[in-house]
């Protein structure tokens, strides 16, 4: 029996967070889930976003599965999700995006993993105004020797470990000569360490350009905190957008499995949203908790129905009747099929 810390997030968390529970007991993984709320459910509840009961369920289950929480934009309190990749160092975010049959994307084929530094940089969370009436404010982003030496061992130690031919380091050295600069030194020493394994870096601009022209040429990516949350975004479009991409945080001590979309408050409590991120989301912590009989079950139903595309939610056919629930309903039949 595992036992996993359970957040089912805020707006369509709850309902996604329930789909994928449900996909996983029905794939005969037995786990005790420690359900706690965060978020704006944390608000409602205990009048704080990140109650300390939260903390100390992950500290001792080591393993959460996490719905999307909602960040108040420009003002109110800061990203729940930045701070408990903060308070467990969960300084790898990988985001695989690989393609669906059944899903009309520009690219076919497609297997890309972007590999986020998740802890520094912009995301640190140094940022003030210079003055009360706001005539400038600042933001500093942090980049260390030794953060960015883990993230890129990370990513070269992934493409070993999944026998990954090629690893891209994405920077912008050419005008953040010191914080970039710094990455990139680190990245090319790291490299060295890894004659096997083929290295180059790209700027991030073009780097984006070349991901929408002819991402084939992408393995895994290995990037800066900001870069890492754009381009990941931009890799799950090319493979069938938010909806299909899921996400690890990884720490020496703690992991959260979560999507890479968020709370799509638009479309919350209408029976909507495609669960399939959260689900593969799921899939990912399955394999790290060596369930992989199960975690490959749950894949390949996931592929059968969307590749089926008759039991699949709105934003994969615009003009198909079916909701979260019997979408998951569709998995859970494929899995005894
Ligand atoms: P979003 O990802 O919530 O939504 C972007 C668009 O994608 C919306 O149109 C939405 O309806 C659609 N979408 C997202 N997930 C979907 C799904 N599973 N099925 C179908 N359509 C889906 O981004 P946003 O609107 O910019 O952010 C909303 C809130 O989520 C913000 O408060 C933001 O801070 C938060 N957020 C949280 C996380 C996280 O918890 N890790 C990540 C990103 C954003």
């Amino acid at each position: 029996m595992h036992e996993v810390t359970l957040i089912p997030g805020d707006g369509i968390g709850p309902s996604i967070a329930e789909a994928t529970v449900r996909i996983i007991e029905a794939a005969g993984v037995k786990i005790q889930w420690e359900k706690v709320e965060a978020g704006m459910a944390g608000i409602d509840k205990y009048k704080d976003p990140l109650p300390k009961h939260v903390i100390d369920s992950i500290a001792r289950t080591r393993v959460a599965l996490k719905g999307p929480l909602t960040t108040p934009v420009g003002s109110g309190f800061r990203s729940v999700n930045v701070a408990l990749r903060k308070e467990f160092d969960l300084y790898a975010n990988v985001r695989p995006a690989h393609t669906f049959e059944g899903v009309s994307s520009q690219h076919e084929d497609l297997d890309i993993v972007t590999v986020r530094e998740n802890t520094e940089e912009f995301y640190a969370g140094i940022e003030h105004y210079i003055d009360p009436q706001r005539s400038a404010a600042e933001t500093i982003g942090i980049v260390t020797r030794s953060g960015s030496a883990r993230i890129l061992r990370y990513a070269y130690e992934y493409a070993r470990k999944y026998g990954r031919k090629k690893v891209t380091t994405v920077h912008k050295a050419n005008i953040l000569k010191y914080t970039g600069g710094l990455f990139l030194d680190v990245s090319r020493e790291i490299a060295s360490e890894y004659p096997e394994i083929e290295s180059n870096d790209r700027i991030i601009d073009n780097m984006a350009m070349q991901m929408v022209m002819n991402p084939h040429q992408f393995d895994v990516i290995v990037t800066t905190n900001l870069f890492g949350d754009i381009l990941s975004d931009l890799a799950s479009g090319l493979v069938g957008g938010l909806g299909l991409a899921p996400g690890s945080n990884i720490g020496y001590n703690a992991s959260i499995f979560e999507a890479v979309h968020g709370s799509a408050p638009d479309i919350a409590g209408k029976n909507l949203a495609n669960p399939c991120a959260l689900v593969l989301a799921g899939v990912m912590m399955l394999r790290q908790l060596n369930e992989t009989a199960a975690a490959d079950r749950i894949e390949k139903a996931v592929r059968a129905v969307i590749k089926a595309g008759t039991s699949v939610t709105r934003d994969l056919n615009p003009t198909s009747p079916v909701g979260t629930i019997e979408m998951t309903d569709a998995i859970i039949r494929e899995m005894g099929a």
